[in-house]
């Protein structure tokens, strides 16, 4: 009898010599449930007692008589055993509920696999980590991960700073592992597109953002006083020519715009970003290593600010002696506000409070 115990409950074993007092656990469906026994010193069955932990007594309310009537007539503590999981069987169908409270090895796994990722946060309930992941050229990402616990089946809510969708799949076998070495995936995806952009930040004034963050796209790079062309680099084809606007006084972004068509057949993807935008548009980028960047943040002539909320002076007297920058809307303003201006449908014409020579500007809100 007591080899087949342990070998049906391999982890229930006898305290004592006589074997009155068992502690461990039973397994039902996957799950261990915490339990003691304790028999009379005859070992008689009928005058056993049993101590449940919370979750077992939980799925046995309801079924208290049929466990005393098993007590009585089972012949052995192996048959009682196999008649105590059979009704805990039942119990379980019957309480869904109790089967979203996670087992402790949901805990015990969450921590090992949690320390060889690089964790720096989890908070108290356990639902919510964030790990710290360097790519293969040492960028360090933070990954945030809000587990649902009593969803196993479901996804877990993932995001990090990425310039895509992070998508993730997910079955309820997965573990932290799974979803770290898909992170490391697209991490690996997005590689040349960090690259870019690192080059690019590095060797020119960035006039927007103000801080780029990794899901950043776009750049404003500083050409001269006044002057800069915005691009936008595709994640998914970093290298390829970007969509590119060139932004200052016309009789300087004219030039450039020209030959930026021109020499658009240039365009060699083996070269990096930054090389082609220099070969193509013919010039050399202002660096930090040359230029002080308060040169390139020229403030509005009106305003006498740099920033207004998210917006920088983007509208350029285009007169060449002149060249003052305003921001859209300080000038839409303004020159509402005069008589001698006219409006027609959305652009507003009439003359620099600098040098007042002609000047056009659209209603703010509106792209230029
Ligand atoms: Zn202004
Ligand atoms: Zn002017």
């Amino acid at each position: 009898m007591e080899s087949s115990l342990v070998k049906d409950n391999p982890l229930l074993l006898p305290l004592n010599k006589e074997k009155t007092v068992y502690n461990g656990f039973i397994t039902v469906q996957e799950r261990d449930f915490r339990m003691r026994i304790l028999l009379p010193p005859d070992r008689q069955l009928k005058r056993a007692r049993l101590h449940c932990c919370w979750q077992l007594k939980h799925l046995l309310r309801g079924y208290e008589h049929i466990v005393k009537q098993r007590l009585q007539q089972s012949a052995d503590l192996v048959s009682f055993i196999l008649e105590l999981k059979t009704v805990l069987e039942v119990g379980l169908k019957s309480h869904p509920k109790c089967c979203s409270i996670p087992p402790p090895q949901y805990y015990s796994q969450l921590i090992s696999e949690m320390e060889t990722l690089g964790l720096l946060f989890i908070d108290a309930e356990f639902r919510m980590l964030k790990l710290n992941v360097a790519d293969s050229s040492g960028r360090q990402h933070i990954f945030t991960i809000k587990l649902k616990p009593k969803h196993p089946a479901e996804a877990p809510d993932c995001s990090a700073d990425l310039p895509i969708h992070l998508a993730i799949t997910w079955t309820p076998q997965s573990t932290l592992d799974h979803l770290h070495s898909q992170f490391l995936l697209v991490l690996e995806s997005l590689t040349e597109f960090w690259d870019v952009l690192d080059e690019i930040d590095s060797k020119t004034w960035i006039l927007e953002p103000e801080k780029p963050s990794r899901s950043d796209t776009m750049r404003r790079i500083a050409i001269g006083n006044n002057i800069s062309i915005k691009v936008e680099v595709d994640p998914r084809h970093p290298k390829m020519l970007p969509e590119c606007c060139l932004l200052g006084p016309e009789h300087v972004v004219t030039p450039l715009r020209n030959k930026l068509n021109a020499n658009m057949h240039l365009w060699n993807l083996d070269s990096s970003v930054l090389h082609n935008l220099r070969d193509v548009l013919e010039i050399e980028f202002p660096s930090p290593a040359t230029h002080e960047k308060s040169s390139f943040n020229v403030e509005c002539g009106i305003c006498y600010s740099y920033r207004l909320e998210a917006a920088i002076p983007d509208q350029v007297c285009n007169d060449p002696r002149c060249g003052q920058p305003y921001h859209q809307a300080c000038l839409y303003e303004w020159l509402r506000a005069l008589p001698s201006s006219r409006q027609s449908f959305n652009i507003v014409f009439g003359e620099c409070p600098y040098c007042n020579k002609p000047v056009t500007v659209k209603m703010a809100g509106q792209k230029s």
